[in-house]
């Protein structure tokens, strides 16, 4: 086999995962690392997101996923700290936390049930009457009937959680290559060998897929590869002279995300549309009715910018990590689906484990993608 490039560990795809993977392995002197990336590093979901830290207010029950989620959360603190130290960029992390509000009699029985399950599991979380509510957020709306408030559920602005994640990269020697798409994976006697692309091919003692939404594209020689599915979310920003709220609020049909800057972001459509990220007049007028819903004095601004992003989910919306079980050296992050940003510390921590030191955490095990071995594709 003719190689043009011999780098120890090959990480395909530049999104924060495979980013905070790289800084991980980095950290670990694993050898030497190379992202392929088929685009520009950090332009899809990463990019796209809105950068909440919200184990509270994203999950539903005390299960393995909610651990996964809150021992992520836990890690930002020193995360966002090293990287300052390391990069000199500033990931704008902001503990203010999030208030979650009930305006229907829906949602006061649907946040009365995630007030009972978080109170029995010993969680930080406590119940706002209306007009606490609006003591904390002056801006919401007069319809709020009741609300909750985690402080532990955070933000962080993703946007610059990549520039210093790739800042990281390219001064501690972490080669990165973009506009360079995988195609399939080399493979020989079960073992994987490197990647190819069109017309390269990229030799490598270790592989690690981190590409997000098109994990189901690439091709790979006698391995099942875990069926991930795109899931289109809209999103669009105010942006206000003056901060206007201080905690990300949700209600159970959208969020609103302050950012430092005035930006307010409103999120987010759920859309299973295949690989088409455009943003349509119908996914506007859901966030703008939703955004109003919570606030109703946006009613007179007119969004800067929307855009779109493909969340990477898999059959049972749970994420992949670790190593494939039937191919050696062969180890996959993807189906992060609404909380890559959250969870892109422990993941990083999780696959570092598996690949510099060879164990195997509790977490790769439960989602190792050895569980999508003998099912089928949804
Ligand atoms: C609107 C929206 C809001 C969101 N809000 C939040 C939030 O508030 N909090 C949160 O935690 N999460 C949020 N998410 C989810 C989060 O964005 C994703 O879970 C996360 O970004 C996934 O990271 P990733 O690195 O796996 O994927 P990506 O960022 O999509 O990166 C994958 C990379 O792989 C590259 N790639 C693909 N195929 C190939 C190939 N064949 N060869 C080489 N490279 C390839 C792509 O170009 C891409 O750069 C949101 C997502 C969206 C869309």
């Amino acid at each position: 086999m003719n190689l043009s490039k011999k780098p120890e560990i090959l990480i395909i795809g530049g999104g924060v995962v495979g980013l905070s993977i790289a800084r991980e392995l980095r950290k670990r002197s694993a050898g030497r690392i190379t992202i392929l990336e088929r685009g520009a590093i950090g332009r899809e979901a990463s990019y796209a997101a809105a950068g909440m830290l919200a184990p509270q207010a994203e999950t539903d029950e005390t299960d393995d996923f909610f651990h996964l989620c809150n021992e992520s959360n836990k890690l930002y603190p020193g995360f966002a700290e090293e990287l300052l130290a390391e990069t000199g960029v500033s990931i704008e992390l902001d503990r203010r936390g999030t208030l979650y509000l009930a305006l229907t009699d829906d949602d006061v029985r649907q946040i009365r049930h995630r007030l009972a399950w978080q109170r029995r599991a010993g969680l930080n979380v406590e119940h706002l009457s209306a007009n606490e509510a609006r003591k904390l957020e002056p801006f919401i709306s007069p319809d709020v009937r009741e609300a909750l408030f985690f402080p532990n559920d955070w933000q962080v602005e993703n946007r610059k959680l990549l520039a210093a994640l790739r800042k990281y990269a390219e001064i501690n020697d972490i080669q990165i290559i973009e506009n360079t798409e995988v195609k399939s994976l080399l493979i020989e006697n079960k073992r994987v060998i490197g990647a190819a692309t069109g017309g390269e091919k990229f030799a490598a003692g270790t592989v690690v897929l981190a590409i997000g939404a098109w994990t189901s594209l690439i091709k790979a020689d006698g391995l099942t590869m875990p069926f991930v599915k795109p899931i289109r979310g809209q999103i669009l920003y105010y942006r206000t002279a003056k901060r206007l709220f201080g905690t990300v609020i949700y209600s159970p049909r959208g969020y609103l995300v302050p950012r430092l800057d005035g930006r307010i972001l409103a999120g987010a459509t759920v859309e299973d549309v295949g690989f088409d990220k455009s943003v349509t007049a119908d996914g506007i007028d859901f966030l703008r009715e939703n955004a109003l819903e919570i606030a109703p004095s946006l009613v007179n601004l007119e969004p800067s910018e929307s855009w779109a992003g493909l969340r990477p989910r898999a059959a049972d919306g749970l994420p992949i990590l670790g190593a494939f079980p039937e191919i050696e050296n062969l180890f996959i992050a993807t189906a992060h689906y609404r909380n890559g940003i959250l969870l892109a510390p422990l993941t990083a921590k999780i696959l570092a484990d598996a690949i510099a030191g060879n164990v195997e955490s509790k977490y790769a095990k439960i989602f190792s993608p050895r569980r999508f071995l003998y099912a089928k594709a949804f």
